[in-house]
């Protein structure tokens, strides 16, 4: 089902709403209210489901070490999605997550090729799955671009709090520059932030502006909104076209730990076609559904929730899908896939 506007009372973000809801265009500007409301609130906007931008599969013995680092955290981040490989895919799909990413990252050097082989693995096996790797500034990285483009991969994952390392590291020179020609979509980690992980001397805008300034043709996929470097990493998006940002963890309703930064919403608004869907399941404290609710109340409307949703995702990843039809009370604005 799909719920009422009425239910926007219950939300803290019903006052900025408030003055948005009642046009034409915001029929849908409540979101779902559980996992279960998730498929049917997105087949009412016309799409064919979702893709999801920031999905992480990890090789299972990293995945259970990463989510032990999570057990420790003050306050507690409980993790929702907490089970095995094929439960997590089955629950992804019954979400109506048609395709998503496999984001794995390594923290020290010799990584590579096992999270690569996991992830392009899974993709192989997997449908739904765009096909991913990740880069680490090391010897041999150019050539193992080199083989998970030829593998087919799709997207790029980058973590420079966890990775700590600088981004124009001259060791991923060679690597940049093959996935600026392939124009393949990094997405890439690049805020700081206080979970005690340390290394944010390498994140923040800076260094994704270093860069820039040696590869400008990167295709960059700022994860997180750039959280909490938000308003920095937006103004970077509106001066340069190759950068798109993710909404994962930050639009959830309600929302969890920061504050939903509810003062760049006309400017999220404005780059509607540069953002894209992303939840970072399966660590995720709340529901999946709460991050879809989170985007409907910015109250954007009905357009910019299916271009963020899938449209945006589908010509970034090159899915090549076509847009469904939207249903008859509303206009679709979506473009093809190119
Ligand atoms: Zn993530």
């Amino acid at each position: 089902m799909v719920p009422t506007t009425s239910k926007c009372d219950a939300y803290p973000l019903r006052s900025h709403l408030a003055s948005r809801i009642g046009g034409p265009h915001y029929v849908h500007a409540v979101g779902p209210f559980t996992d279960r409301d998730v498929p049917s609130f997105v087949s009412a906007l016309g799409i064919p489901g979702i893709i999801d931008a920031h999905v992480h599969f990890l090789p299972p013995r990293v995945q259970d070490a990463v989510w032990r680092w999570f057990d420790r955290l003050d306050p507690p981040w409980p993790i929702v999605y907490r089970s095995g490989e094929d439960e997590r895919l089955a629950t992804l799909a019954a979400l109506g997550v048609r395709h998503h990413t496999a984001l794995a990252y390594a923290h020290r050097p010799g990584m590579l090729r096992f999270l690569n082989d996991h992830t392009l693995g899974l993709a192989a096996s997997h449908g739904a799955v765009i096909p991913t790797f990740t880069i680490y500034p090391e010897e041999g990285v150019e050539a193992e671009v080199a083989r998970c483009l030829a593998a087919g991969g799709r997207c790029v994952k980058v973590h420079l709090q966890v990775g700590g390392f600088d981004a124009t590291d001259a060791r991923l020179d060679g690597a940049w520059r093959l996935l600026q020609t392939a124009g393949t979509p990094i997405v890439i980690h690049a805020g700081a932030v206080a979970d005690g992980s340390g290394n944010e001397q390498w994140c923040g805008p800076a260094p994704v502006r270093r860069l820039l300034g040696r590869f400008g043709g990167l295709l960059l996929v700022i994860a997180h909104l750039g959280a909490p470097d938000h308003d920095a990493f937006v103004a970077l998006a509106e001066h340069h076209t190759g950068i798109w940002l993710d909404t994962a963890m930050i639009y959830t309703s309600p929302s969890y730990l920061a504050e939903v930064p509810v003062h760049l919403t006309d400017r999220v608004g404005a780059l509607g076609d540069r953002i894209v869907f992303g939840s970072d399941f399966p660590t995720m404290p709340h529901a999946f559904a709460a991050q879809v609710r989170g985007l409907a109340d910015l109250g954007l409307g009905d357009d910019w929730l299916r271009a963020v949703l899938w449209d945006n995702g589908a010509r970034l990843f090159g899915l090549g899908m076509p847009t469904a039809t939207a249903p008859p009370d509303s206009v679709p604005t979506t473009r093809p896939p190119r």
